[in-house]
């Protein structure tokens, strides 16, 4: 049942399913150190997962147990959701970026009344309809799935090498999809000796077939003015130029060009920012900017979470328009319209 796959060099990847999930699954990473067996990322915390990633570590001819350490890509409960359970079984250490790492004690402090209440905030403010919101004011808060992540006991430095015993392995920041995203480039030639440098475990930053989702940093204790589009496009152009010779993503599949896929990525959210100002020739709140991009599947198909996800998605873009000095927000509207300049 376990699908094991070798990439030679001393790295192997496990497929470890994501319950009720379109992506299907999580790739994670086994990278063999001096020191005993690395996972990179661990998966979504549930009993069939577990039972796929411990299987799959059986056929590589170790086991939970004997992991040495975590390196972490980011916060996302299908690649951190393991974390606990391996390091439990093994003494592994769990290493994460102090973004991220941010990010899970507040999660662990946070009572769910509080995020219900940031939630309904952000969106009336966003220009949320009311029948929207009701629901969200309706709901008995209750502990809510992934609210108890793992706390990690290592820092992930930007820009260094980890701590593995025989393995090249650095950190390189890339915020965006989360403010504490990293992907590691293992500073290795290639095993089949493909041309480039290295290769580049590449999280959820850089994917195959897949445009990472961009929204804001949610975060109920911090009124920062983030721009994460303006950091995931920057960080997109810093994988660019490591030009490794093979990615290695934490969904769907390896592959090689990392520089046309960062191309095509770059082109994208061009295209996209410049249809929002079209858009955006009469002001608009984010909510009604959202309904009037263009998504998957038409705005009233899109199911209510997934709504919410959009909205965010849509201030990402926003942010990133205004700060480029392409978009305003109109004075006086209540809630803030924005409108092409
Ligand atoms: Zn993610
Ligand atoms: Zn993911």
């Amino acid at each position: 049942m376990t699908q094991v796959y070798d990439h030679g060099g001393g790295v192997r990847s496990l497929r470890v399913p994501i319950p009720d999930n379109p992506l299907g699954h999580t790739l994670v990473y086994l990278l063999d150190t001096d020191r005993g067996p690395v996972l990179i990322d661990t998966g979504w915390d549930d009993p069939d997962s577990w039972d796929t990633l411990a299987a799959g570590l059986t056929a590589c001819g170790t086991s939970p147990e004997e992991i040495h350490g975590v390196v972490i890509t980011h916060h996302h409960p299908d690649h951190h959701g393991l974390s606990g359970r391996v390091r439990e079984a093994s003494g592994a250490w769990v290493a994460m970026h102090e973004a991220d790492g941010a990010i899970v004690r507040r999660t662990r402090q946070t009572r769910a009344e509080r995020w219900f209440t940031y939630m309904t905030a952000k969106l009336e403010a966003a220009g949320a309809p009311e029948s929207h919101i009701a629901p969200l004011r309706a709901t008995r808060p209750r502990a809510l799935p992934g609210l108890s992540p793992a706390l990690p006991d290592r820092e992930i430095v930007p820009g260094e090498l980890l701590a593995l015993p025989g393995r090249r392995l650095r950190a390189v920041w890339t915020p965006g999809h989360t403010p504490g995203h990293v992907c590691l480039h293992l500073e290795e030639e290639h095993p089949a000796r493909l041309p480039g440098h290295g290769r580049l475990f590449s999280g959820d930053h850089l994917l195959p077939e897949i445009t990472p989702h961009i929204g804001l940093y949610e975060d109920p204790d911090d009124a920062t003015v983030t721009d994460p589009l303006g950091d995931y496009l920057d960080s997109l152009e810093r994988v660019g130029r490591l030009a490794p010779a093979e990615v290695l993503p934490a969904h769907q599949h390896a592959f090689t060009d990392a520089a046309s896929r960062v191309r095509e990525l770059l082109a994208h959210h061009e295209d996209r920012l410049t249809g929002l100002l079209v858009l955006l020739a009469e002001p608009l709140t984010p909510w009604q900017l959202a309904e009037r991009m263009e998504w998957n599947r038409p705005w009233a198909q899109i199911p209510y979470g997934s709504r919410n996800i959009a909205v965010s998605e849509a201030e990402a873009h926003l942010r990133r328009l205004v700060k480029l000095g392409r978009a305003e927000a109109v004075t006086g509207s209540e809630p803030v319209t924005y409108v092409a300049v």
